[in-house]
């Protein structure tokens, strides 16, 4: 580690302002993507602005539609939340299939999602769920957030502040995931939303996509079947040591069929 300058903000608008005037500051979350990448060398900001004591970014609203999660929430209290397994029992259990324990009690829902590693979780829920990402600037739709391998539409100085997650009439999150860390090697997030059905995959590709065949045939029916043998090209998929591509495109398929199956189970 280096020396860097560290800056607890008090508000929102204390946190963007200091970003903003300084291009080498970074706002910290849990840390859990950041620190680590301090400590490899890969980021070196002259700056930390920390979010930790805004108390507005933390907390669980959960109406009759919504579910609104703050930035600064933890993955742990979302996981455990009765609330969150009542309204969204899907979102409960990706939230609880991230990481360990320690990953659980530090990360949270901004950091996962302004750091959009190709592998996490949350982006197949926003996705999946069309969920609403609400900054101190704006409103982002989660089919525009997600831009590219760990790129996001945030701008310079803009602070996710919460996420809006509607409810669904059912849904489910399936992940075969890397026995190691956890993250997702395929993980396909199945929703049925009353007025639509989408399908969203994570892990497989440089960044969160949709599966506009499997949500046609699941729309017509909401069933396995459906989905059952529906390929998807192994073109454009990550390959790597975890996964080849077409290994990858296969596991799309199963875990999708896998997601319908818990979904008509639980809500
Ligand atoms: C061992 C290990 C295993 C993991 N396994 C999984 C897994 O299985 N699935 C999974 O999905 N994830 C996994 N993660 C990632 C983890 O879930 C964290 O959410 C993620 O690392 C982000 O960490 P953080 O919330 O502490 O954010 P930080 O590391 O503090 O920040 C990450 C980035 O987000 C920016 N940022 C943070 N908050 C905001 C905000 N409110 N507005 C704008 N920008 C913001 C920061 O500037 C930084 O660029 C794992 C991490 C580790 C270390």
């Amino acid at each position: 580690m280096y020396a860097f300058k560290y800056h607890r903000a008090k508000s929102v608008a204390g946190a963007s302002g200091a970003v903003a005037k300084n291009p080498d500051a970074k706002l910290l979350a849990g840390g859990q993507s950041l620190v680590a990448a301090m400590k490899l060398r890969l980021a070196h900001p002259e700056e930390l602005v920390d979010l930790g004591a805004i108390k507005e970014l933390a907390g669980i609203k959960v109406t009759a539609n919504t579910v609104t999660i703050g930035a600064m929430t933890r993955h742990a209290e979302v996981a455990a939340s009765a609330e969150v397994k009542k309204a969204i029992p899907a979102l409960a259990s990706l939230v609880e299939s991230i990481g360990d324990r320690q990953v659980r009690n530090m990360g949270t829902l901004g950091g996962s999602i302004a750091n959009n590693d190709p592998a996490a979780d949350y982006p197949a829920g926003l996705v999946g769920l069309a969920a609403t990402v609400n900054t101190n600037k704006r409103k982002i739709g989660a089919d525009d957030f997600f831009t590219g391998m760990y790129e996001t539409v945030l701008e310079p100085g803009e602070v996710i502040t919460s996420v809006a997650f509607p409810v669904p009439k059912r849904a489910a999150y399936m992940k075969f995931k890397n026995p190691a860390s956890r993250f997702a090697i395929v993980g396909v997030f199945v929703a049925d939303t009353g007025s639509g059905v989408r399908v969203a995959v994570t892990g497989a590709a440089p960044v969160v996509f949709r599966v506009a065949e499997m949500e046609k045939a699941l729309a017509a029916k909401f069933a396995p079947e459906s989905v059952a043998s529906i390929k998807v090209s192994a073109d454009g998929l990550n390959s790597d040591l975890h996964a080849k591509a077409d290994y990858r495109a296969h596991l799309i398929t199963v875990m999708a069929r896998r997601a319908v199956e818990s979904a008509l189970h639980t809500r």
